[in-house]
């Protein structure tokens, strides 16, 4: 029996709610106290594992519980008892076994590509296409409604060598926007700023609004108003001298028709696009029609920044570096074993095969709220 041979004989669940350190206010809603995750793990025959993360936001991408749901009853039979070598039909088909839900798309394409890599004794980056780049330039969000709170954070970043944040607009009002530009501005010159508003804007203020904030020159400003008004991402691109990033507007493969209309760069997460190799087809996309392309994330923990990782490592086209910052400065505790590599402010990717970091597997235990083993 060759390597591509085996079949998948495991699929286990664990829906994870992990302590966070801080509050996180978010142009369409917050994020406190914990963070829900699902985690799943596939079984070859052979006894190796494949991990994945679903990283759901509720006002983002969904719930957690339909993400459980949508990968233990729907996918889980067309995974059951399939060979490992079918990993791309078998993406194919969970495409189209539920609606949406592409966080969990992207949790079952990780853990193909974890057991498959592991099996190969290769790292994922390996099977993505090889390795362009080693290191991965870290960006932070700042995005405590305590400002005090985010100026003690931004001591330590400056202290770990990290040099971009982002600062998360849209949520106490534009007074507050501009203070918190104005301070970081003079108190952190060194640093990249960009800006995301995650649709907190109306659309009747949008453009005045980014009008001041452009004054402060930002590598970028992300998704100002609401998802679908694609009109009005059009004419404020059109207005405004800043490169304007779509987050929420684009999700997939099948939404870039109408990226550049709307921006001048996109956010690429395979939280959105519902796995590793499509989060690579729109990061080449966006820079066929020459648009940039940004390492975004959800809230996650470090499997699902380990999975972006390695999609960023072997993807050319994403140059304006990842967000991978919640396994390091916002979770209490990650389900890593040893800590997410993070060195001077930058992410280094694993060479060990796999995602290249083991799982901890007590504390999957210690914070599941259910589990389908
Ligand atoms: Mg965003």
């Amino acid at each position: 029996m060759t390597h591509h041979d085996q079949t998948i004989v495991g699929f286990a669940l664990w829906h994870l709610q992990l302590p966070v350190n801080a509050r996180r206010d978010h142009g369409i809603g917050s994020v406190e106290h914990v963070v829900d995750i699902v985690v799943l793990r596939l079984t070859a025959e052979d006894g190796t594992h494949g991990f994945g993360e679903a990283s759901p936001w509720v006002v983002f991408t969904g719930s957690a519980e339909a993400t459980f749901a949508a990968l233990d009853r729907y996918l889980r039979p067309l995974v059951m008892g399939r060979a490992i070598g079918d990993h791309a039909a078998i993406m194919a088909d969970a495409q189209y076994a539920v609606a949406h839900c592409t966080k969990a798309k992207a949790a079952l394409d990780t853990a193909l590509y974890d057991m498959r890599a592991r099996i190969a004794g290769v790292p994922v980056w390996a099977l993505l296409g090889g390795r362009f780049r080693g290191r991965i330039p870290l960006s932070c969000s700042i995005a405590d409604p305590d400002f005090e709170k985010d100026l003690q954070l931004m001591a330590r970043l400056r202290e770990d060598g990290v040099r971009i944040i982002k600062l998360k607009t849209g949520f106490k009002g534009h007074a507050f926007d501009i203070l918190r530009l104005e301070r970081l501005c003079t108190d952190f010159p060194e640093f990249d700023i960009r800006v995301d508003y995650n649709q907190g804007l109306h659309p009747d203020v949008a453009l005045a609004c980014l009008r001041d904030v452009a004054g402060f020159k930002p590598t970028f400003m992300e998704q100002p108003v609401k998802a679908h008004l694609h009109d009005v991402m059009a004419r404020i691109r059109a207005s405004i001298d800043v490169p304007l990033l779509a987050d929420e507007s684009i999700f997939g493969p099948e939404d870039m028709a109408r990226a550049t209309r709307i921006a001048d760069g996109v956010s690429v997460k395979i939280m959105k696009t519902g796995g590793l190799a499509r989060a690579q087809t729109v990061a080449r996309m966006a820079a066929a029609q020459g648009l940039s392309a940004y390492g975004g994330d959800m809230f996650e923990a470090g499997l699902a920044h380990l999975a972006g990782t390695h999609m960023i490592a072997a993807t050319p086209e994403i140059t304006l570096g990842c967000e991978f910052y919640q396994a390091t400065y916002f979770l209490t505790e990650d389900i890593l074993a040893t800590p997410f590599p993070v060195v001077n402010g930058h992410v280094i990717v694993p060479n060990e095969p796999g995602l290249g970091v083991e799982i901890n597997t007590e504390a999957l235990n210690r914070y599941a709220v259910s589990v389908s083993p």
